[in-house]
């Protein structure tokens, strides 16, 4: 190990050094005690230098030296006495004695206490870069299996040493720089590093097959996305099987006669969508955006639009309610062009189907429109291999720990293999399909549940297929490492960010208000749709700290929480508490909102954060009165104060009062802004006038009047927030 730390360089140049030193006449002239122990101690020394001819130089050296052995004994090559002292000499002449030089002699004379410690099994521990490396968590690189280490550094913008460095403290050999590295080692190294990942997997050699497409509905609330998607659930092979039961699961698989089959995600909305995206979860073949004939396109219709473009997510439109009278199809259609939607009618290559999800009508349609887009994008997948698959949804059973539903990419998941789901890990103890039958493999685009992993992965979460239980763990405990950093980072980020912008603010304006909040929510899809929406309310004046979020009902842990961080509860589709965990809410006074529909939640939450709001204070007009006379006090004694202009005004609008501030306008320009220093009202003290009275009014300082100026009284109040839905169901917090 002192040799890696002095390096090669280091080594040479004090070998080179000594040698010099060790002159053959000095070796004579030494006595044959000191030439015997410094040569013990330069051969025991050379002896961990491999290949280097030292003995030869030495034994020609003097016959007189002791050679013990023919094999050289130095142990310590740069402790021998002689070189000391001619090094001391060399210092005291002013020669430059090298770093490492000194550092290797320091070395020898520091006692080092050699403990004695049991072998522990080590757990990964991430190495200290030698350089310090910038977490670059915005930094994404590609990495894929075989990589090498130079490929690795350059892709990181690290040292190949430093690469080197972080792989040997994972545990891993090294020989070369030109080793191929395993994806899950370049992944550690990656994070050690501070940058994200995104897999590559290669499909050289690989079977590959058509596979069936995975379909999302987006498009306007209440436009029938639901409605249309259970439409289609009864249709669903996992409905056939179990004779039309069905449960939302995440995800369904709707069989054609042909053969061919859709997967469809059962999360509507493009909040789950773009969830998944951001984080790095391209499912989606197709989107289908439904927009309802009697409503035509709307806010959220555009917005799932540029959510499809964003993903680059060809759309088949669904219009939907057809079966109503004031159904107007074609409408929608001209209003769909014109935001540029080139439908297939007008020439352009986006099919769309008119149905009905209440009647069932149409869905086939839709089914063919939506296997022929499949055709166009000709979608294959790699068989073989790893799997490669997302989290669509997970949730917490009691008897069964964590599921998660997921959809297979490429290749082939077993049960039995271990595996990393974004940051959690685990063996997979079974794999079922949607209609709940136990299988033992599952292939691309097919929705699955699987069951065994140690924690609860996040809708959009990749899985990996990891060699051993032990890399499982490791890759596991990395990413947790890189996700906590990566969130420090950005609260690091926002901190000097947000106070920057405080100094900007108007001194008037109030401080950010924090409201902690738990999100609780029937399946992790949701939870995070949830969240997203409540952070969607964060205005200037309150901001929406989701400080946890999670799947199932409200639980004593969350009230526990909630008490520690004066949290508010938010729970979604969840069952109500039982008595206990009520009356425990109760008593720690922590406040739990359950709602069904999102709308409900939202308006809500949005009641609570105007409550909560410190508002901004504003100046308003309260009254005005106009100035009709102008009387004046003069040679008033000492005791009394100065001269005193007195205005002599009528109450033309509002009340005037003494404890407000006043305003001068002349023409319409302020002229003059100032406390009030007296009302009166036919000579006694008033607190305010009323409109249509007249009264003296006395600014302070002010001796400018004219007849004819107008007096406004200046109040501040406070103006709360407010909670505005437009039409289209949008929220949010007008300040
Ligand atoms: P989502 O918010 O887009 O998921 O909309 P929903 O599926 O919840 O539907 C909103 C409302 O529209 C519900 O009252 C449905 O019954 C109704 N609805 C949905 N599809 C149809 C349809 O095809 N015809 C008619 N007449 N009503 C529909």
């Amino acid at each position: 190990m002192a040799w890696r730390t002095v390096g090669k360089k280091g080594i040479h140049a004090s070998l080179t050094q000594a040698l010099t030193a060790v002159s053959k006449d000095k070796l004579l002239s030494t006595s044959k005690c000191s030439s015997k122990s410094t040569t013990k101690a330069l051969s025991t020394s050379f002896r961990h230098l491999q290949g280097f001819g030292i003995n030869s130089v030495i034994c020609g050296a003097n016959e007189d030296f002791y050679f013990l052995d023919n094999r050289c004994l130095i142990r310590s090559f740069h402790a021998s006495p002689t070189l000391l002292s001619r090094r001391k000499e060399d210092a005291s002449l002013g020669l430059k004695i090298s770093e490492r030089g000194k550092v290797l002699n320091k070395g020898k004379f520091s006692k080092r206490k050699k403990e004695a410690k049991p072998p522990v099994e080590t757990p990964y521990l991430p190495p200290k870069l030698k350089r310090g490396a910038k977490s670059s968590s915005d930094k994404t690189i590609e990495i894929f299996e075989g990589m090498t280490i130079v490929e690795l550094a350059k892709r990181c913008g690290e040292s190949i040493a430093t690469v080197q460095h972080i792989i040997v403290n994972v545990g891993e050999k090294i020989d070369s720089e030109f080793d191929p590295l395993s994806i899950d080692i370049a992944e550690l190294v990656a994070m050690e590093i501070g940058v994200n990942v995104c897999r590559l997997h290669s499909d050289d050699g690989a079977h590959v097959l058509g596979r069936s497409p995975v379909v999302t509905v987006m498009g306007h609330v209440d436009h029938g996305k639901t409605s249309l998607l259970d439409a289609l659930r009864q249709t669903s092979l996992a409905a056939k099987e179990a004779g039309g039961i069905t449960q939302h699961l995440g995800a369904f698989v709707v069989g054609m006669q042909s053969g061919a089959s859709i997967t469809f995600l059962d999360t509507p909305g493009h909040a789950a969508f773009s969830a998944m995206r951001a984080r790095g979860a391209a499912v989606t073949d197709i989107v289908v955006l439904v927009v309802a004939a009697d409503d035509g396109v709307m806010p959220q219709t555009l917005e799932a639009m540029s959510h499809a473009k964003a993903g680059n997510v060809p759309i088949v439109v669904a219009i939907n309610k057809c079966d109503k009278p004031d159904a107007n199809p074609e409408r929608v259609k001209v209003q769909l062009a014109a935001e540029g939607l080139l439908l297939e009618e007008m020439g352009g290559d986006v099919q769309v189907v008119e149905v009905s999800a209440i009647n069932e009508v149409g869905l086939d349609k839709l089914e063919d429109a939506l296997l022929l887009q499949a055709e166009l994008m000709d979608l294959k997948a790699r068989v073989d291999g790893p799997a490669q698959a997302y989290v669509v949804e997970a949730r917490l059973d009691k008897g069964r720990g964590p599921l998660a539903t997921a959809i297979v990419k490429a290749g082939t998941l077993v049960c039995g293999q271990h595996v990393v789901v974004g940051a959690e890990w685990g063996r997979i103890r079974s794999i079922r399909d949607m209609a709940r039958k136990v299988i033992a493999e599952a292939r691309p685009a097919m929705p699955i549940e699987i069951e065994g992993l140690k924690g609860l992965p996040m809708a959009g979460d990749d899985i990996v297929v990891v060699e051993s239980e032990e890399r499982a763990r490791m890759l596991s405990e990395g990413r947790k490492k890189k996700f906590e950093k990566d969130r420090l980072t950005k609260l690091e980020e926002e901190r000097p960010k947000a106070s920057e912008e405080e100094e900007e603010e108007d001194e008037t304006k109030p401080e950010r208000v924090e409201v902690p909040l738990i999100v609780k929510a029937d399946v992790q899809g949701t939870v995070q749709a949830v969240t997203d929406a409540v952070k969607n309310l964060n205005s200037s004046q309150v901001f929406l700290k989701v400080i946890h979020a999670g799947v199932g009902p409200v639980s004593q842990s969350d009230i526990d929480m909630a008490q520690a961080c004066g949290a508010c509860i938010v729970g979604f589709n969840v069952r109500d508490p039982p008595s206990s965990i009520a009356l425990a809410a109760t008593q720690a006074k922590v406040k739990i909102k359950l709602h069904r529909v999102i709308y409900h939640l939202l308006e809500d939450i949005g009641n609570f954060i105007v409550e909560k709001a410190p508002g901004t204070l504003e100046t308003q007009v309260a009254g005005e009165a106009q100035v009709l006379n102008i009387f004046e006090l003069k040679g008033r004694s000492k005791s009394k104060g100065d001269d005193v202009k007195i205005a002599g005004c009528r109450v033309i609008d509002g009340r005037v009062t003494k404890s407000s501030t006043l305003r001068l306008l002349r023409s319409g320009e302020v002229v003059f802004e100032g406390s009030c220093a007296s009302l009166k009202r036919e000579k006694q003290d008033v607190e305010a006038v009323g409109k249509g009275n007249d009264c003296g009014l006395v600014i302070k300082d002010c001796f400018d009047f004219q007849v004819g100026d107008v007096i406004q009284c200046l109040v501040q109040v406070n103006r709360k927030p407010k909670f505005v839905s437009s039409e289209s169901g949008a929220v949010r917090i007008e300040c």
